[in-house]
């Protein structure tokens, strides 16, 4: 077995790695830095030169982003305003060099509890595409991410791809991050909102998650149960309370206090909220 295998093909990859306990690595921007060169053991799986796993997709049903696309492919690209929640995301992650190099698919796998990815897909309703010799499944990315760096990935799989479905209504989304700085951060908060809004101007939809405060970020289905039929100009955007984030479980550490970051979440809810609605009217 090569301690380093850099595939082509998505077959030669899965082939490799239905033979061999190879870790897959995108652009290594997390599976590096806690690892010096010395301690790594692992035989890779090189996933860069595979071009098939880049591709951004439209089509019928819904948008598909190949597990190898980087951050600046997603500031590139040209997704809808659907999207401007992931977008604002990508442009807060690290700094150039890392959102050239550093993928989606390598975020969500390293499940981080503060990666910015997760609010944003999870708020898309994204699922995750697993493939295996034979075999592809589709999960949810909330069933995805069991835990705190955890996921149900198995030995033999690789995530090809994250598929997000089109909404129904027109949309618009948001994403704020909080962090002891303005850029290269960990957060201590973040938030994504999408809102769907109808014709005469009502809100059929809202999806709102809420991240680094707890070990997987959240949704907060209250909330978004609430501010369902709302309308456009009845500032919605005072309808959150403390009381929809009691689900969070922020805890103390390096960046943050617990207490600090409820109550950061929640000014940051009401603050992507009256960014929407003011884009609305
Ligand atoms: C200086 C710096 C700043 C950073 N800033 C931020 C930030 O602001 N916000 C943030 O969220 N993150 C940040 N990160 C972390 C990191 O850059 C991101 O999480 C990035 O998206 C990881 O992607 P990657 O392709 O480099 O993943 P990799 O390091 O290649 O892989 C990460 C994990 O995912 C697995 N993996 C990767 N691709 C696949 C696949 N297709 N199938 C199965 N498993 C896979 C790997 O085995 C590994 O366990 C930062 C990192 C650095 C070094």
């Amino acid at each position: 077995m090569s301690e380093y295998l850099q595939p082509k093909s998505l077959e030669e990859a899965l082939s490799a790695l239905s033979q061999h306990a190879y870790t897959p690595l995108a652009g290594g921007t997390d599976f590096y830095p806690p690892r010096s060169a010395q301690i790594i053991k692992d035989p890779i799986l090189d996933l860069s030169k595979i071009r098939s796993l880049q591709i951004i997709e439209e089509r019928a049903n819904d948008y598909r982003i190949g597990a190898t696309a980087t951050w600046s492919d997603i500031i590139n690209g040209d997704l809808p305003e659907l999207f401007d929640c992931l977008r604002l995301a990508a442009r807060e992650v690290g700094g150039k060099q890392i959102q050239n190099i550093g993928t989606i698919a390598g975020n969500i796998c390293n499940a981080s509890p503060a990666a910015d990815s997760i609010p944003p897909l999870l708020a898309l309703n994204a699922k995750v595409e697993l493939e295996s010799i034979g075999r592809i499944r589709t999960v949810n990315l909330d069933e995805f991410i069991t835990g705190n760096r955890t996921t149900l990935r198995k030995a033999d799989e690789l995530v090809t791809g994250i598929t997000i479905p089109r909404p129904k209504q027109p949309c618009v989304s948001t994403f704020l991050k909080l962090g002891a700085r303005k850029y290269l951060v960990i957060s201590v908060v973040m938030v994504a909102v999408i809102l769907e809004v109808d014709v005469h101007r009502i809100i059929t939809s809202a999806r709102i998650a809420v991240g680094s405060c707890s070990p997987v970020a959240q949704r907060l289905p209250q909330l978004e149960d609430d501010l369902i039929g709302k309308k456009v100009g009845s500032n919605f955007s005072e309808t959150p309370s403390h009381e929809h984030l009691l689900s969070l479980t922020p805890i103390d550490d390096i960046r943050s206090k617990a207490l600090y970051r409820k109550d950061a979440a929640l000014t940051l809810v009401i603050r992507a909220l009256e960014e929407l609605e003011t884009k609305l009217s």
